[in-house]
């Protein structure tokens, strides 16, 4: 800009005036250049840019932590929520009209809503104690599919899957064993003993060399064969949610041994609680084989919400799951003891009627063990 006017003499005046940038340079007459930075009001984009960049971050950080804090409990929420429309069905199908049209199915497991729901309805703790027994272990590799499958690794995967659901539903677990290891009959029935068990269930496979002499294929119960009343609930609750849970066929109930009546699986003669033997199918039978693996979780569903459903039918826990007996529950009818000298004195009578002869009661004892040892396959 120039100042074509001229001043009064002696006097400076501007001469020009350029601008570049944020900064004035006014020139005057006398050679003076006076440089006047502009205080721009810039806008920082960059750091605006920035700013909010890192707002986002933060709100970013507080929902990670957030989520991360609402995960240490996720597994009991999701769990909750599962259970609760599995409960809400079974109960629906078993019972009449415990509880009203309260549909489940619009689960999320995030919602407060819903996860509050949820826990007034499905107990956090129920005061049951069950033993899960997988059959065989280690060396005893239980029944075979010809495919590489074997029994022991079969029956421990779906006890564990139960283990897992009855913990979930606040019930107190005791396995017999939890790995691919060995552990004697004898064993495994004194510690459901010791460990206060209100129930206790076996799970096996079938198809030995002795083969089921009810057929080729299907779910059966095993049951002491003074045929307990505890016992058989537990034993046909469990086979009622397998039926539901897809069977190829239900037989149903069976007192005593796979080929001997009046003899008994350990797991049923030697514990003092209300238990049963499964036989999830036969290893020999392709369509049990591929029913096990298309649905072992659903049977370890079933079994898990049977031996849950029989506490409540026996009295032991209230449908809230608090405890309402005061000690562990004893099978009616079925005591290791009274069992064993119950047999051993039957059949001392009937060898003195027949030969007239004095039998020692150890003599018989150790008869009973061979016979069990000799069908031990299953
Ligand atoms: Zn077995």
């Amino acid at each position: 800009m120039e100042y074509s006017s001229t001043p009064p003499e002696g006097e400076r005046y501007v001469v020009n005036v350029e601008r570049r940038g944020n900064t004035k340079y006014t020139y005057y007459n006398d050679g003076v250049i006076k440089i006047t930075r502009f205080k721009k009001k810039k806008i920082y984009w960059g750091r605006i840019a920035v700013a909010v960049l890192l707002l986002f971050l933060l709100i970013l950080g507080i929902v990670q932590i957030g989520k991360s804090i609402s995960k240490s409990k996720k597994s009991n929420v999701t769990s909750k929520a599962n259970t609760f429309i599995f409960d809400s069905e079974e109960s629906a199908s078993a019972e009449t009209a415990d509880k009203p049209a309260e549909t489940p199915t619009a689960k999320a497991p995030s919602a407060d809503d819903s996860s509050s729901k949820a826990e007034a309805a499905e107990p956090q703790t129920r005061e049951l104690i069950v033993c899960i027994d997988p059959g065989h272990g280690d060396i005893d590799l239980g029944n075979a599919d010809g495919d590489g499958n074997f029994e022991k690794d079969q029956v421990l995967e779906v006890a564990l899957m139960v283990r897992d659901r009855l913990t979930e539903k606040g019930v107190t677990v005791v396995m017999t064993r939890e790995s691919d290891t060995q552990i004697s009959r004898t064993d495994r029935c004194t510690l459901a003993n010791t460990s206060g068990a209100d129930l206790c269930v076996s799970i096996h496979r079938g198809g030995g060399d002795s083969v089921y002499f009810y057929g080729t294929s299907g779910v059966i119960a095993w049951v002491n064969d003074h045929r307990p009343v505890y016992d058989t609930t537990l034993a046909q609750n469990i086979l009622n949610a397998l039926d539901e849970a897809g069977v190829s066929q239900d037989h149903g109930v069976y007192y005593g041994y796979d080929g001997a009546a009046d003899s008994n699986y350990e797991i049923n003669m030697s514990t003092v609680m209300p238990s049963c033997q499964i036989e999830l199918g036969s290893m020999l039978c392709a369509d049990d084989n591929q029913l096990f693996i298309s649905n072992k979780e659903a049977y370890a569903d079933a079994i898990a919400n049977a031996v849950i459903k029989t506490g409540v039918d026996l009295g032991v826990i209230a449908e809230d799951g608090t405890r309402k007996l005061g000690e562990q529950l004893i099978s009616e009818g079925k005591n290791s003891v009274t069992v064993n000298s119950q047999e051993q004195l039957q059949q001392q009578t009937r060898e003195q009627q027949e030969t007239q002869e004095q039998e020692q009661p150890q003599q018989t004892q150790e008869q009973t063990q061979q016979t069990q040892e000799q069908t031990t396959s299953y």
